[in-house]
């Protein structure tokens, strides 16, 4: 489902390139459990935001679905991450003054579905993490652990073949990231492909695979499960 050849991402800062992924080869298949690991600067969300077509590699091949990303223009990138991804973010980047079903039903907005269907298909997503009885909540009226659910209820709403995830428990006490993780390790039984980062072994363990990242390369690519 996704296959990147010798990928590469420079950022210029002023007049220095810095060379952040220098040359990355990643094969996932449809259905894997991966999580991606590495020291604080290697390159993880950088490589995150690529596969998630939030940003474009600088060199390099990315086919996502049979499809090379690289020649798509703008309005079929904007397609791919509302259809075929789902995102999550450590900060959970929700809409602070709209109620756990209007943000999970927005991206079913940008898909073109009726409003009758938003509601229907943002309850269900939303009784599958566990929070049919917090729809009408605010961001600011949910802990942590449920502003996650709520994120991770958004992500799967458009039911994307893939879901990524950044630190999706970066934020969150060890209880409540098992809960998270319990939702994820669902959401990979379902059928989805998932890909989360994270600097925890013990949730890095929930995966079947483990990547490595090291300076802007793979350094180890293991399967545990
Ligand atoms: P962490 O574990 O701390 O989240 P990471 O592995 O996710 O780290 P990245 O966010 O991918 O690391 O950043 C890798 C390197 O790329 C860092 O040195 C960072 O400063 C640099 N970098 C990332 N984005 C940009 C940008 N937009 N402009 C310039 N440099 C950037
Ligand atoms: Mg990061």
């Amino acid at each position: 489902i996704i296959d990147i050849r010798d990928i590469k991402r420079d950022f210029k800062l002023g007049t220095e390139t810095v060379k952040v992924l220098k040359g990355v080869n990643l094969q996932i298949k449809k259905g894997d459990y991966v999580a991606l690991m590495g020291p604080s600067g290697s390159g993880k969300s950088t490589l995150m935001n690529i596969l998630g077509c939030l940003d474009t590699p600088t060199s390099g091949v990315y086919v996502l679905n049979g499809k090379d990303v690289s020649v798509l223009n703008d309005d079929q990138l904007a397609e791919i991450r509302n259809k075929d991804i789902g995102f999550v973010f450590q900060t959970f980047n929700l809409l602070p003054r709209t109620s756990a079903l209007e943000n999970v039903a927005l991206p079913m907005v940008y898909a073109g579905n009726s409003k009758i269907e938003r509601v229907q298909r943002a309850e269900e997503v939303l009784g599958q993490v566990g929070l049919a009885d917090r729809m009408d909540h605010h961001p600011n009226q949910l802990s942590g652990g449920q502003r996650q659910r709520v994120a991770v209820a958004r992500a799967l709403v458009n039911k994307p073949a893939i879901i990524l995830a950044d630190e999706p428990t970066g934020n969150l006490d060890t209880k409540t990231s098992i809960e998270i993780m319990n939702l994820f390790d669902d959401i990979h039984a379902n059928g989805n492909t998932v890909i989360l980062v994270t600097h925890e072994e013990d949730i890095a363990e929930h995966a079947h695979r483990i990547i490595r990242l090291r300076d802007g390369v793979i350094e180890s690519d293991q399967r545990i499960k």
